[in-house]
């Protein structure tokens, strides 16, 4: 992956140690997929938040990135791509909540074909520039309601959210295959489990990732 936008290369924040560090960390959690490591390692993450905050991009924590909303924390990005991809052998995913688009490039190179949706469009206008500038190109965008999917392209292998819904979104269910996988954080606000369900023949498996914290997945555009 290329990082073109000049200025930021070179210092600190972005170097090789900086970066080790913070996957040596994920590793310490738990992380076991070399892929997802890799990915977190060669993502340069600094490019996902403004400048003022560059300097933390390599902590594991999230950050704001303006319009209230956050970039995920790393480890939270990196169970939640491992859990999607755990025995995954399909094409197609759909990610709801695209924000920065952090989430999708560590997945983008990992799958197939991504279709993101996300409900405010100045933040999706500048991702699909942020993506492209990084030679990512198996991304498809939709500014819209997550609430409804994206039915057009559906049923998906597998469906990522990343913003909190108080109950499993009936309409998302209802587009993954059968074998696929949907991993959302489910609950209030402040605190959500983060679930993976299973869609089987003729019903749903459901385990827990842990607890987790997101913004929540708006009702409505
Ligand atoms: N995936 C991002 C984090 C996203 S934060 C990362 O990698 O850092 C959650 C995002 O979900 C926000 O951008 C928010 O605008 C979006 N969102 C909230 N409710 C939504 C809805 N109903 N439909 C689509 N996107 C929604």
């Amino acid at each position: 992956m290329i990082d073109r936008r000049l200025g930021i290369q070179g210092i600190g924040m972005t170097s090789k140690r900086t970066r080790d560090r913070l996957v040596q960390r994920l590793k310490d959690q738990g992380i076991r997929s070399e892929a997802v490591l890799n990915q977190i390692r060669n993502v340069p993450r600094h490019l996902f938040v403004d400048e003022a905050l560059a300097s933390r991009a390599y902590e594991d924590t999230a950050l704001p990135i303006g319009l209230g909303q956050t970039i995920s924390q790393p480890y939270v990005v990196a169970i939640m791509t491992e859990a999607l991809l755990d025995g995954f052998e399909g094409e197609k995913v759909l990610e709801i909540g695209t924000g920065c688009g952090y989430q999708t490039a560590v997945l983008a190179p990992l799958v197939k074909q991504i279709y993101t949706v996300e409900r405010i469009p100045e933040l999706l206008r500048k991702t699909r520039q942020r993506l492209r500038d990084l030679d990512i190109y198996n991304v498809q965008f939709r500014p819209g309601d997550g609430w409804e999917g994206w039915p057009k392209y559906g049923p998906y292998d597998g469906i990522i959210v990343t913003a909190a819904a108080p109950v499993l979104p009936e309409k998302l269910l209802a587009q993954l295959v059968s074998g696929g996988r949907l991993i959302i954080p489910v609950g209030p606000s402040g605190h959500q489990d983060l679930v993976k369900v299973t869609k089987m023949n003729d019903h749903f498996e459901q385990v827990s990732l842990g607890l987790v914290r997101f913004v929540p997945l708006v009702k409505g555009k």
